[in-house]
């Protein structure tokens, strides 16, 4: 019997120490916040010790493996204590790894990493296959494994998730693209994190498959220095590609295995380019498994899309808000606003993150008629796009930001909340400030 450490209780972190202690590990957790109180039902309910509001080194430092969550950087005290011992230190997906015969199906990218994920997991069930859904969505990944059995998994993996996966290995493995994100748990390097990305295609082999962005130079500069086994399948919008998707003539094509599958880019129930991309990386998924080109048509025309990602609210008076409160970084505002018809109303800001908002500049002069800036300090938003909008201003509250619109917009116009930055300057989460923004515009 081994002793397995978890490190942090949150959703992952209990997940992992209930499916440590089913597999008869001598199970601890530690966490130095408070727990909620559902974690602490759920390991009392497996009879797990566990501490919390602090560490005790004693009874971390005799672990044979710990667990750790993926929200704690690898530079504090404690985990550079573990690993100064040598103890190794993993993540919950490659923990539970080990005990799931699943097909696993994994997804990653700075962008697009939820809906993708989701219009996967749909498509597999539509296809009527036994699919779980896990990874930085939902329930845990290692609670599924400890409590059910599938024969199929959709897993979204973030780059930290990645970063504690050493034996792991993905059947199918998409990289949607690599922009720059979460570099301050990089040491600042923009290779670490495409190394962080790219360790989805670890202990890939050549029966596994490789579906990328073709488009994304990034991902093909790295793909290019290194050698990996997977059968490889880009998507494209630019090109034609013998395997894989691509769009020409407005279709969406499909070609696997000497098969191959059409539909129109307008039939796609999610619009917009970078959902063009989603929805050719879940039909390449897709012919891989050999789902029914009926199934695909059929999931790909009508998936709802995932709450907070443009989420289409309401019209009111002939005006559209959208709810892109997900959108927390310059890159997923670009496609945003790049996916407008109309003028727009922009509402943006919260906490930047050292943004470089250049790459909105045109699209803002094009599109965006009125901006409403949606954080605590906005003196940026103000000095970079005063002369690229005819009016702005300055809200509080979701709720100040939705009454200037209302006043301002005229019929035909969108309302746009796709901040392109943190939220926790005015809200909880991002989901909380979609939540008020969604509550203020139903109010209208
Ligand atoms: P993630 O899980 O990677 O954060 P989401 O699916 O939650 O991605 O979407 C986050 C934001 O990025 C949303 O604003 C969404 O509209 C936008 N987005 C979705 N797919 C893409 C993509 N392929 N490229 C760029 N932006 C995207």
């Amino acid at each position: 019997m081994s002793r397995v450490v978890v490190l942090g209780g949150g959703e992952s972190g209990v997940g992992a120490a209930v499916l440590a202690s089913v597999k008869g590990h001598d199970t601890f957790l530690t966490d130095c916040n408070m727990l909620q109180e559902e974690a602490k039902a759920m390991l009392e309910r497996f009879n797990i010790p566990y501490e919390e509001g602090g560490h005790t080194k004693e009874l971390i430092l005799n672990a044979d493996e710990v667990i750790k969550s993926p929200g704690i950087p690898d530079s504090i005290p404690i985990v550079e204590e573990i690993t100064g011992n040598g103890i190794p230190v993993i993540s919950e997906i490659e923990f539970a790894g080990r005990y799931d015969k699943a097909k696993k199906i994994c997804i990653t990218g700075s962008n697009g990493k939820t809906t993708t994920t989701s219009i996967i997991y749909f498509l597999l069930k539509n296809a009527g296959l036994n699919v779980g859904l896990a990874g930085n969505i939902g329930q845990s990944y290692a609670f599924q494994v400890a409590t059910r059995e599938y024969d199929y998994y959709v897993l979204e993996l973030s780059s930290f998730q990645l970063d504690g996966m050493y034996d792991f290995k993905a059947d199918i493995a998409v990289l949607l693209n690599i922009t720059p994100d979460h570099l301050d748990r990089y040491d600042n390097n923009m290779e670490n994190y495409i190394k962080a990305k790219f360790r989805i295609t670890r202990n890939m082999s050549g029966d596994d498959c490789f579906i990328f962005c073709a488009d994304d130079e990034i991902s093909i500069s790295h793909l290019n220095k290194i050698v990996l086994q997977a059968k490889k399948l880009p998507f494209s919008q630019m090109k034609e590609v013998s395997e894989g998707a691509y769009l020409k003539d407005e279709k969406m094509n499909v070609v696997y295995n000497n098969d191959s599958y059409e539909m129109y880019v307008n039939e796609l129930s999610l619009q917009g380019r970078h959902n063009i991309y989603n929805s050719m990386a879940a039909a390449i998924t897709g012919k891989v498994l050999q789902i029914k080109d009926e199934v695909l048509r059929e999931s790909l025309t009508s998936f709802k899309g995932v709450e907070h990602r443009l989420e289409n609210v309401l019209k009111v008076k002939n005006v559209l808000y959208i709810n892109d409160s997900k959108a927390t970084n310059v890159n997923s505002t670009w496609y945003a606003l790049e996916s407008m018809k109309t003028p727009v109303i922009w509402i943006a800001g919260g906490k930047d993150k050292g943004n470089d908002y250049q790459p909105l500049y045109d699209l803002v002069k094009d599109k965006v008629r009125v901006l409403i800036c949606l954080g605590v300090d906005n003196k940026k938003l103000h000095k970079e796009f005063s002369d690229k909008v005819e009016e702005i201003y300055d809200a509080g509250s979701a709720a100040e930001a939705v009454d200037i619109a209302y006043k301002l917009a005229k019929s035909g116009d969108t309302v746009l909340l796709s901040p392109a930055c943190a939220s926790f300057d005015l809200f909880k989460n991002y989901e909380d400030r979609g939540k008020q923004f969604k509550e203020a515009v139903a109010k209208l």
